[in-house]
C-alpha cells in the first residue's frame, strides 16, 4: 500500500468538505491558531513515518499528553492509581464537575480534566519532577529534543483555570490529592502547553503500537499494561464521543483541545492528525474525518 499517497489524497478529501467546528477559545492563546491547518502522520512499527500536509508543523499538544502521563505512572506502578481514578467513561464533557460530588471526589477516568489531575499529583509522587518526566519521555521517544513548553499558552490557562482549579479543590477535599491544588495545576497547565508536530507524536506514542517497548527497546509497559492502556484510550480518549469515535474510527485514541488526536493501531504503527477546529466533544472535527478515512480504506482498525 502506498501510504503516502492515501494520506495525501485523505488531507484532499478532507480540505475539500465543508468546515465544521470551532477553534478553541477558552484558553484565549489557543484561538489564534488558524483553523485551515492539517496535518497527518503514520510512525509504523518497521518503517519510515510517512506525513502530509502540515504534519511537521508544530502545535498545542493539550490533553494529547495526558497519554503520556499515564503511561508514566503505570510503568512504575499498575495498580495503586486506580483506587484514586475509575476507567469507565464519563459520558459528560472533558472539564465537567457533575460526578465529582456524587462520587466523593473520585473522577470516573484519568483522561477527563478531574482524572489528569491525579495522574499528575500521582506523577510527582513518583517523579518529583511531573512535567520533566513528560517532557523528557516525548523528547526521548520522539529523537526531537527541541519539544518545549509554550509558556504563552500556560499561562493564558493558568489565568482562565478557574474550572481546574474548581475540580483540584473539589477532589483535595476529599483528601484525593496528595499535594496542594498550585503544585498539581502548575505541571498540568504546563505539560497541557508542550508544543510539538503530528510527526513527533506519532514517534512517541509507538510504544503503545509496540506493547509497552520504547524506542530503544528497553520496557516502558508491561504488554498487559500496554494492553489496559489501550483499553482505557478506546472507551475514554475521546470522552463523551468515544463511543462515535469508537464506531467511526475504531482505534484507541486521545484527543486534545488544540486539534491533536494520537491514535494507535497495535502491532502496527501509530497515527496521528491535527485541525484546530474543535466538534462539540472538543475533539478535532477534520481530524475524526481523516482518522475515519483513514481506517475505512485500509481496514487497519482494531475491530
Ligand atoms: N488544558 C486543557 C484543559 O485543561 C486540556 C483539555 C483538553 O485538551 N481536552 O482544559
Amino acid at each position: 500500500m502506498d501510504l503516502k499517497a492515501l494520506l495525501d489524497s485523505i488531507a484532499r478529501d478532507v480540505l475539500a468538505a465543508p468546515a465544521r467546528g470551532k477553534v478553541a477559545d477558552y484558553i484565549p492563546a489557543l484561538a489564534k491558531v488558524d483553523a485551515q491547518k492539517f496535518g497527518m502522520a503514520f510512525a509504523p512499527v518497521d518503517g519510515p513515518l510517512v506525513g502530509t500536509g502540515d504534519f511537521q508543523v508544530p502545535f498545542s499538544a493539550q490533553s494529547v499528553m495526558k497519554t503520556f502521563a499515564l503511561a508514566l505512572v503505570l510503568a512504575k506502578d499498575e495498580d495503586s492509581l486506580w483506587s484514586r481514578v475509575g476507567r469507565e467513561p464519563s459520558g459528560t464533557a472533558f472539564n465537567s464537575l457533575v460526578h465529582l460530588e456524587y462520587e466523593r471526589g473520585i473522577p470516573r477516568n484519568p483522561f477527563i480534566n478531574a482524572g489528569a489531575l491525579v495522574v499528575i499529583d500521582r506523577l510527582i509522587g513518583l517523579y518529583g519532577d511531573a512535567l520533566d518526566a513528560v517532557r523528557t519521555l516525548v523528547r526521548t521517544e520522539s529523537g526531537n529534543p527541541d519539544i518545549d513548553v509554550d509558556m504563552e499558552v500556560a499561562r493564558s490557562e493558568a489565568e482562565y483555570g478557574h474550572r481546574n482549579a474548581a475540580l483540584a479543590h473539589f477532589m483535595s477535599s476529599f483528601g484525593n490529592l496528595e499535594h496542594p491544588v498550585a503544585r498539581v495545576l502548575d505541571p498540568y497547565f504546563r505539560m497541557c502547553a508542550l508544543r510539538l508536530s503530528c510527526a513527533d507524536l506519532a514517534m512517541a506514542g509507538l510504544f503503545l503500537a509496540r506493547g509497552g517497548l520504547r524506542a530503544d527497546g528497553s520496557r516502558l509497559l508491561s504488554t498487559s499494561g500496554a494492553k489496559r492502556m489501550n483499553a482505557v484510550l478506546l472507551t475514554c480518549g475521546t470522552y463523551d464521543a468515544a463511543g462515535d469515535f469508537a464506531y467511526r474510527v475504531g482505534l484507541p485514541g486521545k484527543s486534545g483541545v488544540g486539534g491533536g488526536i494520537l491514535t494507535i493501531l497495535p502491532g502496527r504503527g501509530c497515527l496521528c492528525v491535527w485541525g484546530p477546529a474543535l466538534d462539540k466533544s472538543g475533539n478535532s472535527a477534520r481530524g475524526v474525518d481523516g482518522l475515519d478515512e483513514f481506517t475505512t480504506r485500509t481496514g487497519w482498525s482494531i475491530f
